[in-house]
């Protein structure tokens, strides 16, 4: 059964100027936002610091709150700012426990109703993990994915994405002095709700390098969000010349969606592997900075019926990964409406995973969570593409000014 929680109203486009949000802003955009409303230079660092302390540590959702700010500058800032988050228009609770909330980022200009995009929170007793975004859409279009049908593309900003973290820290009331909503299941191990960090929703993260560099400083700073660069995973189908970068530049877990050990396979379900085969893909891991066993790269493999699950698959992929410290994720396929795969019978991911188990990889099946609120991978879509033609028309318009997305 799906618990839904009706949605808060949505607001309408708003063709008046709002007043922008601080929420999500890296240290140097809360240095900017100081400068904006004239505080003098010498005192901008400290007030910063402040101000990144109420908002990143504590959470608070108003200026008022900040009692180590001065009532004029408190005034100041709430006159041109304001620390609101995106509107979550909708929250589904799974059986299982996870949540997925719908959120509206806010406008970008009078004819943007604001991005629509989806983040699911998937609670263990000793973890919690959030599945963020990176784009609205995607460009690439890997088959068996359903972002990938989706038309509209656009990077999200840094602060679109720190906001999708604070949203859930909020909602689960993940903040100091704050509890979590009556019944929620939330880890019992004493660290945060929100502790780790997957790359895993909707778009490929390393198209949108700088946005999510910036969105990973805010997320591991230690006197704010404070989530560990370890538990922290980021997610690509394979793009190859970003990978080093990544590592040199964030410093967090790498995934590598693989699910096909041929190159002939790979081009069909993940089309970017034609820029850049299985081969160089690897060559790319095993000089990821940092690498080591305690610090292993996971590769997804999705499991889809008479497509990718021999026995000569699954000894194949194992021989692939020699010499690189990897883990193995067997993720069941999550089917959509009108796609032309259907998930591997149980008894051939077993049979599968016991190849892998073998070869020396530890419980590979990662088990589906959230399927009754289609919030597993892949089924992350958003709504926006159902907005009506003159809507989307109106939203390209805005879109123009957007940053670009690197297309294939
Ligand atoms: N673009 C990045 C990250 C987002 S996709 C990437 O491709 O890695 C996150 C994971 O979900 C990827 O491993 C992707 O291959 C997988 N996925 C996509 N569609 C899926 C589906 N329908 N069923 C199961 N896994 C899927
Ligand atoms: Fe994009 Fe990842 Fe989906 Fe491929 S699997 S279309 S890269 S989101």
């Amino acid at each position: 059964m799906t618990a839904s929680v009706p949605a808060t109203a949505a607001p309408a486009a708003e063709p008046v100027l709002r007043r922008p949000s601080l929420v999500g802003r890296t240290r140097a955009g809360l240095l900017e936002a100081l400068a904006e409303i004239g505080v003098p230079e010498k005192e901008r660092r400290m007030r910063v610091g402040q101000l990144w302390n109420w908002i990143y540590h504590y959470g608070v959702r108003d200026f008022d709150a900040m009692t180590t700010i001065g009532k004029g500058l408190r005034g100041q800032l709430a006159a041109h700012f304001t620390l609101d988050l995106p509107s979550v228009t909708a929250e589904q609770v799974s059986t299982d426990g996870t949540r997925k909330w719908l959120m509206r980022m806010p406008s970008t200009g009078p004819h943007d109703r604001g991005a629509e995009i989806e983040c699911v929170y998937i609670p263990e007793v000793d973890r919690g993990t959030l599945c963020v975004s990176s784009q609205v859409g995607c460009t690439l279009t890997c088959t068996f994915c359903h972002t990938g049908t989706q038309r509209l593309v656009r990077n999200l900003t840094t602060e679109e994405i720190v906001a999708q973290v604070m949203v859930a820290r909020d909602r689960l009331g993940d903040f100091p002095n704050r509890r979590p909503p009556e019944g929620a299941f939330v880890p019992n191990d004493g660290g945060r709700f929100v502790s780790n960090i997957v790359f895993m929703g909707m778009g490929e993260p390393l198209y949108n390098f700088d946005g999510v560099r910036d969105a990973i400083a805010v997320i591991t700073d230690d006197q704010g969000l404070s989530i560990g660069r370890r538990r922290i995973t980021v997610s690509t189908s394979g793009v190859v010349p970003q990978i080093g970068p990544l590592g040199e530049e964030m410093g967090t877990m790498l995934a590598i969606s693989l699910h096909a050990v041929r190159d002939e396979l790979r081009n069909e379900l993940v089309p970017l592997n034609k820029k850049y085969p299985i081969k160089d893909l690897l060559e790319a891991c095993r000089n990821y900075p940092g690498l080591s066993n305690a610090k292993r790269i996971t590769f997804e493999y999705v499991m889809l019926k008479g497509v990718n699950d021999s026995d000569a698959e699954a000894r194949e992929l194992v021989r692939l990964l020699k010499g690189i410290p990897a883990k193995i994720n067997l993720i069941p396929f999550n089917p959509w409406p009108g796609t032309k795969y259907e998930c591997s019978d149980w008894d051939r991911i077993e049979r599968f995973s016991e190849i892998v188990f073998r070869a020396g990889y530890a419980s590979p099946v990662r088990t589906p969570r959230g399927r009754d609120i289609l919030a597993a991978c892949g089924q992350l879509k958003s709504e926006t593409e159902k907005l009506s033609a003159r809507a989307r028309l109106m939203l390209d318009e805005a879109q123009a000014d957007a940053p670009a997305v690197a297309a294939e």
